[in-house]
């Protein structure tokens, strides 16, 4: 906690960008335009803080966003934020536009950040968790998964029709460098009939054993969602192991990649963004810093930022084994 009083805060948008994010901001500039504080916006997350590029944000800044992907912020990764120098310069430019907090909405890279910031420069800071791939620990879902498992779900049915057509074997890449939340529940969402994730390694011959099982015994379309940061190296190169495998049924390899990143947030997102982009700001006004604001068993609740990344979020594997039963 601390003491000091609180007139103007700066809000910006870090790492991978997430549907959601654009309501978030707006929860954070309303809640602190009602309780009479300041408000900046920084473009280009800690690289624009560097390279003061700061804008001065109202009420109506923010008007008809909400329904947006992207970010109006803007979002970018910044190698000079992670030198000594870099950070020096951006606390130059926050006291310059008189900047007494920060609200740092991203991912588990941005806590990192946003960490450092705050033990080398006391800076009050308070964390929103906007990120596609769930897998910040302390709070149950972040902004962006919910549209992110969505878009994908929809992508993966189209792709079940043309596979059934043929009875063809696909391989279909997820995001989820770390973990396999977008992968599992997609894959329960869509009957995938293997789930493929870093946090449940499976040897190739297991791989190999159970899709032969669905073509030569049932004979019929098979998909494998596969997240990127899985043990096989992905999709392509899981096909490049099995290519020799399945004789004459076809397999083919869909990468989904970015467009999980886009589209208008669910009402999900859009919910859990305006509830989490107002509770970092009361937050700052209650005196926390260092933390992020969460949801936990559906209440509000703050975490320390360090606890966000240093901990690892587990994925639910009572999900993973009810994927192998009703597959
Ligand atoms: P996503 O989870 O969607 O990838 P992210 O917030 O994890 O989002 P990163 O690119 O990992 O995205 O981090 C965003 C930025 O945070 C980095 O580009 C860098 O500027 C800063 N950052 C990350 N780690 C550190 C660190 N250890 N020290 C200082 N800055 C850091």
């Amino acid at each position: 906690m601390t003491a000091r009083k609180i007139n103007r805060i700066a809000v910006f948008t870090s790492g991978g960008d997430a549907p959601g994010m654009n309501a978030a901001i707006r929860a954070a500039v309303r809640t602190a335009t009602k309780n009479d504080l300041g408000v900046m916006g920084v473009r280009f997350g800690y690289q624009g803080m560097i390279d003061d590029d700061f804008i001065e944000m109202h009420h109506h800044s923010v008007s008809n966003i909400l329904q947006h992907g992207g970010t109006i912020l803007k979002s970018a990764r910044s190698e000079d934020f992670r030198k000594a120098e870099g950070r020096k310069k951006a606390v130059e430019n926050l006291r310059k536009h008189n900047i007494d907090a920060i609200v740092a909405i991203g991912g588990d890279g941005t806590f990192r950040g946003a960490t450092v910031l705050h033990d080398e420069y006391g800076f009050p800071v308070v964390g929103v968790p906007g990120t596609i791939d769930n897998d910040l620990f302390g709070t149950d879902e972040t902004i962006g998964y919910d549209t992110a498992l969505n878009t994908a779900m929809e992508a993966i049915d189209k792709i079940r029709d043309t596979a059934d057509a043929h009875d063809r074997l696909f391989l279909v890449e997820v995001m989820g460098r770390e973990a396999g939340f977008i992968a599992l529940e997609t894959g329960i969402a869509t009957g995938a009939e293997l789930i493929l994730l870093p946090e449940a390694v499976k040897k190739i011959d297991y791989i190999r054993d159970s899709l032969n099982k669905v073509f030569k015994v049932q004979r019929r379309s098979s998909l494998v969602i596969v997240a990127e940061g899985d043990e096989t190296g992905g999709a392509l190169s899981l096909a490049e192991k099995l290519k020799d495998d399945f004789g004459k049924y076809e397999m083919r390899v869909c990468v989904l990649g970015h467009l999980q990143r886009g589209g208008s947030p669910t009402s999900h997102d859009r919910v859990l963004a305006g509830r989490l982009g107002s509770a970092a700001v009361q937050a700052l006004l209650n005196g926390h810093t260092s933390v992020m604001a969460g949801v936990l068993n559906h209440k509000n609740a703050l975490t320390p930022m360090h606890k966000t990344w240093s901990e690892k979020k587990s994925i639910d594997f009572e999900l993973l084994e009810l994927a192998q039963v009703i597959r």
